[in-house]
């Protein structure tokens, strides 16, 4: 019998302010690195999660999409939207607030939410940081 493997996403949209520092770096070297996401700013985030999984013959779903969504309204978004992200934020302290950073940091809050649904996966997390520009993460690499 073939199983028929989907993956299904869900999107939340939040809006945050942060600067980006390296405590690594000196004022000027950060100011050198990061033009102007030096400054204090703001953007109007978007999250995409991606779950993987069989789709179940009894429910014709993957996993129900409004449950991925009040796990992601409960465990992102709800965190961050109208937040400082450098300061308000516990689970981000000492952690550069790039795109790549909030991808990895967002999957560790959801991650053991998703694990309950075996067989579905947690595939990815894409953290648009613009309508341009955005970051892809798939989890944590053996090693
Ligand atoms: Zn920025």
């Amino acid at each position: 019998m073939s199983q028929h493997i989907v993956e299904i996403v869900h999107r939340e949209e939040f809006s945050s302010a942060h600067r980006l520092v390296s405590a690594s770096l000196t004022d000027e070297e950060n100011r050198a690195l990061y033009g102007p996401c030096y400054s204090l700013h703001g953007h109007n985030y978007a999250v995409e999660v991606t779950v993987r999984g069989p789709v179940r013959a009894e429910t014709g779903m993957v996993m129900d999409l409004n449950r991925l969504m009040a796990l992601m309204q409960e465990h992102i978004v709800s965190e961050v939207d109208h937040k400082y992200l450098n300061d308000d934020v516990p689970y981000l302290e000492g952690v550069i607030t790039t795109a790549e950073n909030l991808a990895i940091a967002f999957w560790r809050r959801l991650h053991p939410h998703i694990a309950a649904f075996e067989p579905c996966l947690l595939h990815r997390i894409r953290v648009y940081e613009s309508r341009l520009n955005f970051a892809d993460y798939h989890g944590p690499t053996a090693g």
